[in-house]
């Protein structure tokens, strides 16, 4: 039998005859509607609505997601006023808790979830509510408010530290003291916990990736930072480290390069290869590693381990049996990533037989945005690609042990096998080579390799000649930007044995190391006008070879160029042309040439080969397909209102009361 107290409506037994029991409840029931109704969020927790009685009844914990807090005994109503379990299970606060892992990609998780339960349900002792912590609830929010920030979220009002937490001369305690404890041990399971990083040579979860990738942007503040790019089909962040001497800007002059793995969600090596490098660069920098300091000092390294973590989940839960060819390549759309991108190959053949027509920053036609559904991957890898002054680019891959290079689309349609080079076939050999050397097995032809097929040519090919494709990644880095980028086919396993990692990380880290290195080849300079201005868009032509570079914000520039006697000229509209004969030593890695150009009138027709698509191509998205969440529409009142953020649907469709205090402002 049930008795329900007057005083604070907790629940208790009683044994009675059933009539009073009756009695009893009814009375009860009045008085507890008549107490003062449940603090709401905006509301401290004092004064006219409720807070917890002193005295009450513990009952066992019984939630699904606070399992693992470190008491078994909590109480209803809890410090923020639930009434009974029902109630807290239909409230936004627990359903918060339990997507919040998804929500954060796994950062802050667990922390976030165990601190809002000893709020939700509070530990009780001796028929007493504990209260937890105002120091720890402090220490989570420092670390974490980042999290919430990013997803445009607002701190939870039940974690608000001064409302809900308590000072230990009130006798708190600390949810999160088992959960520390269980984190140091794992810790120095993997660390050392000085300046040295000890790489677990076992794959990693989305979640797993994003903590550490996120702990060693904490670990090597000053060289380096995470940035995402844009989100998965499901949610998931394009996460990216950045590794700089200075994170966060371009410094003039100094190249930017990006290295991406997993684009196929079930080549999952190059995704564990980039994790490694991120955590090895980190920690080699701090060591004094004098070829880690000199590439981090000069150059800016941006690292996307996994550019299809949608995909690779898929292939992670079938693991590398099946011969090491799982599903997952993919992306959640059911697209192949590399086959998603404008095909602006197709237009740089039909034009290539034009007099005047160069080959590079063609623009993405309409077409492609009408015709093509477009992966929330590929757009932001895109905008990515359009954002920053990337010279040189590796997509690792898996499947077979070769560089390829572009062309990836045969100059004849119809020829699925046919050598088609670019205007810079020479460059793009050099790169694939400095790659393919660097590493152990891959342009070796005497020892058991995979992919024999290679092993003639050195371990590299053109990618047409390999096999013919349209929408690759590669093509059109080079035909819409200045970046330069190969593919790197791993080995013939798509997802390796585990015991396979720590040998693949010593096979390709020095071709990594390599061929970042190698962005620091041909020439380098600024482009400026009379008064020493940087100009921005200059096209920089080397004679005899079709394709051209344009000059970064600053007006500086990096054209990849082989040792040899070179003509290079620079063109700006409303400025004067300029030439220069450069001689490139071999002994010469990098050379520094300038360029000052003369304002003059402006010619229009200076301006080469009149397409009119040409004019478009700072059009990027002509219709807007992904910036949904930041666009602005008329409410219902005629008001302008922001949209919501993506994960409002997590709370919207479940028939709660819309939780707007996670909504910032
Ligand atoms: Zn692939």
């Amino acid at each position: 039998m049930i008795f329900v107290s007057p005083t604070d409506c907790h629940i208790i037994q009683f044994m009675d005859s059933k009539m009073l029991t009756v009695l009893i409840l009814l009375s009860a029931l009045a008085t507890c509607l008549s107490v003062p109704r449940r603090c709401s969020p905006g509301e401290a927790a004092i004064g006219r609505c409720r807070t917890p009685a002193e005295e009450t009844q513990c009952m066992e914990m019984v939630l699904g997601y606070c399992q693992d807090v470190p008491y078994s005994h909590t109480t209803f109503p809890n410090i923020v006023g639930h009434r009974s379990r029902q109630d807290l299970e239909m409230g936004a606060e627990y359903l918060l808790l339990s997507v919040i892992h998804a929500l954060l990609n796994g950062e802050c998780s667990p922390d976030i979830r165990l601190l809002g339960c000893s709020v939700l349900a509070p530990r009780c002792q001796d028929n007493r509510i504990m209260k937890p912590c105002h120091s720890s609830c402090e220490m989570v929010k420092k670390s974490c408010i980042h999290a919430f920030e990013a997803i445009q979220m607002a701190w939870p009002y039940f974690l608000d530290c001064d409302r809900f937490f308590v000072g230990s001369e009130e006798g708190c305690y600390d949810p999160l003291s088992e959960l520390r404890e269980k984190q140091e041990v794992a810790f120095a399971n993997i660390s050392d916990g000085g300046i040295f990083t000890i790489l677990r040579f076992t794959y990693h979860t989305n979640s797993q990736m994003f903590s550490i990738l996120k702990k060693t942007a904490a670990k090597c503040p000053h060289i380096s930072q995470t940035y995402s790019i844009g989100r998965s089909v499901e949610g998931k962040d394009l996460l990216v480290i950045e590794f700089s001497d200075n994170p966060g800007q371009h410094d003039l002059l100094e190249p930017e390069i990006k290295l991406i793995g997993n684009m196929h969600g079930n080549e999952v090596l190059g995704r564990q290869l980039l994790i490694y490098l991120a955590q090895y660069l980190c920690s080699e920098y701090l060591r004094g590693n004098e070829q880690i300091l000199s590439i981090i000092n000069t150059t800016r390294i941006h690292i996307l381990p996994s550019m299809n973590p949608d995909g690779y989940e898929i292939a992670a839960s079938e693991g590398h049996e099946y011969n090491g060819w799982t599903s997952g390549r993919a992306n959640a759309q059911n697209l192949d990533l590399n086959r998603n991108f404008p095909d602006l190959t197709s237009i740089f053949y039909n034009r290539r037989r034009f007099r005047h027509f160069r080959s590079g920053h063609i623009p993405i036609p309409e077409s492609y945005w009408i015709n093509k559904v477009v992966a929330p991957e590929t757009y932001a890898v895109m905008k990515w690609i359009r954002s920053y002054p990337f010279v040189i680019s590796a997509s690792l891959h898996g499947g077979e042990l070769v560089i390829s290079y572009p062309f990836d689309l045969s100059r004849q349609p119809q020829e699925e096998r046919m050598y088609s080079p670019t205007p810079d076939e020479q460059i793009f050999r050099q790169l694939a080579r400095t790659y393919a050397d660097a590493h152990p097995t891959m342009s070796n032809n005497d020892t058991e390799r995979c992919g024999a097929s290679f092993a003639s040519k050195g371990g590299i090919t053109n990618g047409a000649q390999w096999y013919s494709f349209a929408g690759g990644m590669s093509d059109f880095n080079y035909l819409h930007s200045n970046c330069y980028e190969i593919t790197v086919e791993l080995g013939c396993d798509k997802f390796p044995s585990e015991e396979e990692l720590y040998p693949e990380w010593l096979r390709n880290k020095e071709a990594l190391l390599s061929f970042m290195e190698s962005v620091h080849r041909g020439i380098k300079g600024i482009v400026k006008d009379e008064h020493g201005n940087g100009i921005k868009g200059a096209t920089i032509s080397v004679k005899g070879m079709r394709h051209d570079i344009t000059t970064a914000e600053d007006g500086d520039y990096w054209r990849l160029l082989n040792p040899g006697v070179h003509i290079v000229s620079v063109a700006a509209s409303g400025y004067s042309k300029a030439s220069k004969r450069i001689n490139l030593p071999r002994n010469i890695q990098v050379r520094r040439v300038d360029f000052v150009l003369k304002k003059v009138p402006r010619e229009p027709s200076l301006d080469y080969f009149n397409i009119p698509e040409l004019d478009n191509y700072e059009r990027f998205d002509p219709f807007n397909q992904f910036e949904q969440n930041s666009r602005r529409e008329l409410g219902e009142n005629g008001e302008e209102r922001t949209e919501k953020p993506w994960w409002w649907a997590y709370f919207s469709q479940l028939g709660i009361s819309a939780p707007t205090w996670l909504l910032q402002n």
